[in-house]
Order: structure tokens, then C-alpha cells, then sequence
């Protein structure tokens, strides 16, 4: 959990445990491992998930009080460091995180996970046509497993349904975004980041003005437009020479 994040897409971030295990393509440099054992962890592909404390599971609730004293509704990434879908998780937890979900409707709760074949499951029973402050996301990497998470998503009911199309790792060719109501796109960073080509993106932003879902464009990464390797930060996220920070509304 953090008060504020560096993902431009959210404002703050909240996890049920600490630790996942690699499904794919998307996951071969996951940054949470990498963060975990650099903070002396070894809860990816290894020991059991670390639980978080009760005192770290008291933060939303201000970030709620916030949120409606100010009239201004807060975003909250769950699973910085997990995913929310992953049955080797903690089914308490998720229990824990929809009791959270429900106390506290000035949040808008970003749920993203790369098992989308495990999202009915996990619902709570009380779901019914989607809870107003929860977005269903999954990831969409490539073609072969980011696809079929596409349509695996489209078929739940959810009020939002978003894409976060990062690291992109190819061109996803054509693209069917009914029913879905945000896209992110983003290139991936760190030492071992792959390369992500322009057209790609400009195959994906055609498609999202095409079909009217909001476009949002995070990062080149480690690579730039120019295809040079820079910091992530030097690199930005100007696409077409603007910032494109689409939100569903
Ligand atoms: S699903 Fe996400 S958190 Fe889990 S290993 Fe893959 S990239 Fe890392």
C-alpha cells in the first residue's frame, strides 16, 4: 500500500499479500519481484505469500474519508505487489478486500490480474451487475494469452472493464474493445526491458478513437519513440507530441 504511487494511472495502491508466482510473457521482469528481493523478500515463486498488517489494511478507509470530504473521487490500484485473482492467495484476504470494497464507496478500486479465467470465481456473491466503485482490468501483453483475457473480460459483468496493455510486447493486431471502457498502454523499463515499437501503439490509439474507448498512454519505457534506451523518465510519455490521459467516465 502507498499513499501515492508513481503509476500515473491511479492515485494510490493497496495489495491483499505480499508475493505471486510468473503465469507468462508479461511477467518475465516483474518489477514486484524484483522490488520484493530488493527489499530482502523471497515471496515470488518461492515462500508462501507474506500477509499485510492490520494497520496497512486501515489506510483505505482514510483515503475514503478524504475522498468525500474533498468531493473528489480516489483511484486505488490493488495488486502493486500481487494478483487479486491468483489462487494461491489468501481467500480471507479477498474476503477482507470485498468487506473493504463495500465500506467504502468514495473509492474507485482498480482490480487487475493476469488470471482471467479466475475472476468469476472470486467475486463476491453479492455482485450481481458489478459493485459501482470496482473496475475489472487484466493485462493484454501479446496476442496469444493477452487476447484471451480480452474476451475472457468482455463476458463479466462489470460497470468498467480495462485493459493495461504493458509491457506491450508485440502488435496486438485487430482489436475488439466492445465492452470495455479503458485502454493503458505502456513500454517496459528496467535493464532486461524489450522494445516497444511505435506502430504498435498506433495500431492500438486507432483503434481506441475508432471505437471511442479512452486512451491512455503511460510510458515508452526504457526504449523511446526514437527506439533509444534512456531512463524512463527522460523517455516520458508524449505520444503524437501531447500526453494522452484518458479516463473512463
Ligand atoms: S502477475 Fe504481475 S505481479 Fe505476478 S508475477 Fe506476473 S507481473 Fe509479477
Amino acid at each position: 500500500m502507498a499513499d501515492t504511487t508513481n503509476i500515473s494511472w491511479t492515485d494510490s495502491t493497496h495489495n491483499l499479500w505480499w508475493g505471486c508466482t510468473k503465469v507468462g510473457q508479461g511477467c518475465d521482469n516483474c518489477y514486484a519481484a524484483a522490488l520484493d528481493r530488493r527489499t530482502g523478500g523471497n515471496h515470488f515463486d518461492a515462500e508462501p505469500y507474506k500477509r499485510l498488517s492490520d494497520h496497512y489494511w486501515r489506510q483505505p478507509p482514510k483515503w475514503n474519508h478524504k475522498a468525500e470530504q474533498v468531493g473528489k473521487r480516489h483511484r486505488v490500484f490493488c495488486g502493486s505487489m500481487c494478483d487479486w485473482a491468483d489462487k494461491q492467495g489468501y481467500d480471507d484476504q479477498r474476503d477482507r478486500l470485498w468487506n473493504l470494497v463495500r465500506a467504502t464507496p468514495h473509492l474507485d478500486w482498480q482490480l487487475l490480474t493476469k488470471r482471467a479465467s479466475n475472476i468469476r470465481k472470486y467475486l463476491p456473491a453479492d455482485w450481481g451487475c458489478g459493485y459501482a466503485n470496482v473496475w475489472l482490468g487484466v493485462t493484454v501483453e501479446n496476442r496469444r494469452q493477452g487476447l484471451r483475457r480480452l474476451a475472457i473480460l468482455r463476458d463479466v459483468p462489470a460497470l468498467v472493464r480495462f485493459l493495461s496493455v504493458e509491457p506491450l510486447l508485440e502488435d496486438l493486431g485487430s482489436l475488439d474493445l466492445s465492452g470495455i471502457h479503458w485502454v493503458i498502454v505502456g513500454g517496459e523499463s528496467g535493464v532486461k526491458a524489450r522494445q516497444m515499437e511505435p506502430a504498435w501503439v498506433d495500431n492500438i490509439f486507432h483503434q481506441c478513437q475508432e471505437q471511442s474507448v479512452p486512451f491512455f498512454f503511460k510510458q515508452w519505457g526504457t526504449f523511446g519513440e526514437d527506439r533509444q534506451r534512456r531512463s524512463v523518465v527522460a523517455n516520458g510519455c508524449l505520444y503524437r507530441g501531447r500526453e494522452w490521459k484518458g479516463i473512463p467516465v
